[in-house]
């Protein structure tokens, strides 16, 4: 048995529903009673968010809330996040939202506890000194596993994205509420869905820190994932779909947040820097020629991972048939298959190809190692 260290959130807490009773659930879990919310316009203005500050406010809660959260969220979002939440004295945090919010609601929680370290000195791994305020998460996508990793991505300047590690980001509470992914449109249920398999399968096939725990979510995962992906697609309103996805892609967050995803994570991130390609999705266009380029050195864990999934046996070679199962479950999801369905230009991919090499946090943990010659022909094969 291998030495292994693996951490996660202390309270996870699954309910269809939940939502509409988080504030006795908070009010119970947290003595802190002035809280952030962090959140975003859209979710605003479909109504999800006014019953819920109501909820909390019955429950005693000063309630400030922060909507303006946006995709790929930059370093002056978060900045304008603390500030709010400053001038209230606010001495809890709660994000509600996809991976954006919870990526800002875990470092808002941080820097409002800080004594002076810069956004700028916490990127990378366990640089954070501080502690954090009390804080709470609760996922409105089937993605990213934010709600249960130590990571927040952030982006600084115009393009590049920085991410800060640390297990100061790990929350205290959890809520996972299934009803409130049930508004997602078909694509995003796709593109999230898809990031969160690429979350299992980077997980199990990591070059460091995979574990047998790890390897235990990371399967369970993207068994739950590639089960219900295209019914949750088919039928929003499929509620055991719907969640199956969100616990899946929770297990998918406790795996990586412990054996770190890889290249296809870092040849997604230029992609979202340059050309605002979500997450989810960049994730699921670069999935397919990464697989087949780590092939190589992860054939034996592909092969693990068919066996999990319960993939068509069409070859002699069970990695190989991992990888036509997954490409034909990406197709069925209905999400876009190639680069250039998404805006992206033959002439740009030489600046991605750049712009993954200096992903190295992410990079190191891929099974085969990636140049940027590498890294070039994935996109092209990708475009
Ligand atoms: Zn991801």
């Amino acid at each position: 048995m291998p030495t292994f260290e693996f951490q996660t959130v202390p309270t996870i807490h699954m309910e269809w529903s939940g939502a509409a009773r988080l504030g006795e659930r908070l009010a119970s879990h947290f003595p802190a009673r002035r809280l952030l919310l962090v959140t975003d316009m859209g979710l605003v203005k479909a109504g999800l968010i006014a019953p819920i500050v109501a909820d909390l406010k019955a429950n005693g809660f000063a309630v400030t809330v922060f909507d303006a959260v946006t995709a790929d969220p930059p370093e002056r979002i978060l900045h304008a996040c603390v500030q709010s939440a400053r001038q209230e004295s606010s001495d809890i945090v709660l994000g509600l939202g996809g991976g954006s919010s919870l990526d800002v609601a875990k470092l808002a929680a941080v820097l409002l506890a800080s004594t002076g370290q810069s956004l700028s000195d916490m990127y990378g791994i366990g640089k954070v000194e501080s502690s954090r305020l009390p804080l709470a998460l609760v996922p409105t996508t089937s993605g990213t596993g934010s709600e249960v990793t130590n990571i927040s991505i952030i982006t600084t300047g115009e393009t590049t994205k920085m991410g800060v590690v640390s297990p100061q980001l790990y929350a205290d509470y959890v809520l996972l509420d299934a009803a409130l992914t049930v508004g997602l449109p078909q694509l995003h249920t796709a593109a999230t869905g898809i990031d969160a398999m690429v979350h299992a399968i980077e997980a199990y096939t990591s070059r460091h820190r995979k574990n047998p725990l790890s390897d235990a979510l990371a399967r369970e995962a993207l068994r739950l994932l590639t089960a219900n992906l295209v019914p949750a697609c088919r039928d929003g309103n499929n509620r055991d779909a719907r969640e199956g996805m969100l616990l899946g892609a929770m297990l998918a967050g406790q795996a990586f947040s412990n054996a770190p995803v890889a290249a296809v994570h870092a040849l997604a991130y230029p992609l979202g820097g340059h050309y605002h390609v979500p997450h989810g999705l960049s994730n699921a266009l670069m999935l397919g020629p990464v697989l087949r380029f780590n092939a190589k050195a992860a054939a034996p864990l592909y092969a693990e991972l068919a066996d999990v999934i319960a993939a068509p046996v069409r070859s002699a070679d069970r990695a190989r048939d991992f990888v036509d199962a997954l490409q034909a479950l990406m197709d069925e999801s209905g999400a876009p298959r190639r680069l250039r369905d998404v805006g992206v230009e033959e002439n740009g991919l030489a600046l991605l190809a750049s712009e993954a090499m200096k992903q190295t946090r992410l990079l190191v943990n891929n099974p085969v190692e990636v140049t940027e010659a590498d890294a070039l022909r994935l996109y092209q094969e990708a475009h």
